[in-house]
């Protein structure tokens, strides 16, 4: 059965849509079936995969709406080695459209119970912000996945974060918790990162991931070619970082 999991942080810019790519390339690497949702009506998760989000026939938009299922909507990713069920910007419609449906918190989670035994893992790329779509995400989880970089603001962002995921688990979503805190874009030469980053394990322990990934200028540059930093360039630091988050979550979570 798969496992679902939200990369998620309200802020924008923050490493969600990287960390969501590049991990589902790396644990396809690593030998799981993979599928990427993108929960984002920018669909960079999308872009980032090698799909033209302008040329999608179905997307997650049809999927929330139940005018296509998973298996529909799905499509392979040319180099990432997973699925994908694309975004764009047709999804920003759905926020509205899906106030006036029944159970519109759960539409995903009951779309993806069907696809639970082709999976190892589901990745949803979460949008910036803790809105319908978001809970659509974390209620469709068993877990969140924060990327965070280590900056000051950083640490005021994630109670925000924190609480919202509190509430979904108390009144929507009895398995959600925190899986853990990434640390991302780490520069180990700038004093301040290097504190906060302590500041998270103080207050956070085992919930923060052991891998860091680094600043790298090659994840950056992989989805104008429409692949994962992780098969664009596999020797790069920043691959070689998201194949090591990859084994550390297939090792910590099956
Ligand atoms: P979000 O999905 O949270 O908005 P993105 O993953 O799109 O964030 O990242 C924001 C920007 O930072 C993008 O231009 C992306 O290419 C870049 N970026 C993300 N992670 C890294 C990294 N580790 N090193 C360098 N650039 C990165
Ligand atoms: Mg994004």
């Amino acid at each position: 059965m798969s496992k679902i999991y939200c990369i998620a942080n309200q802020k924008g810019g923050v490493g969600k849509t990287t960390t969501t790519v590049n991990l589902a390339a790396g644990l396809a690497q690593v030998g799981r079936r993979v599928l990427l949702v993108d929960l984002d009506p920018q669909g960079n998760a999308t872009m980032g995969s090698g799909i033209d989000k302008r040329a999608l026939d179905t997307s997650v938009y049809d999927v929330l709406l139940e005018s296509a299922t998973v298996t529909e909507a799905r499509q392979p990713s040319p180099k990432g080695g997973y699925h994908v069920v694309g975004a764009n910007r047709e999804l920003a419609g759905a926020e509205v459209e899906l106030v006036e449906l029944e159970h519109r918190e759960k539409r995903l989670r009951h779309a993806l119970a069907a696809v639970r035994e082709d999976y190892d893992f589901v990745l949803i790329d979460c949008p910036p912000s803790l809105s319908m779509l978001t809970l659509n995400g974390l209620c469709a989880a068993h877990g969140v996945i924060v990327p965070m970089q280590c900056e000051y603001f950083a640490l005021e962002g994630l109670s925000d974060l924190v609480n919202t995921i509190k509430q979904v688990h108390a009144n929507l979503n009895p398995d959600l918790q925190i899986i853990g805190l990434l640390r991302v874009m780490f520069d180990p030469r700038i004093t301040l990162q290097q504190q906060v980053s302590e500041q998270l394990k103080a207050h956070f322990g085992d919930k923060v991931f052991d891998t860091v990934i680094p600043r790298n200028v090659r994840l950056a540059e992989a989805p104008s070619y429409g692949q994962p930093g992780v098969t664009f360039d596999p020797a790069s630091k920043g691959a070689i970082a998201f194949v090591a988050f990859a084994r550390e979550m297939a090792q910590r979570l099956g």
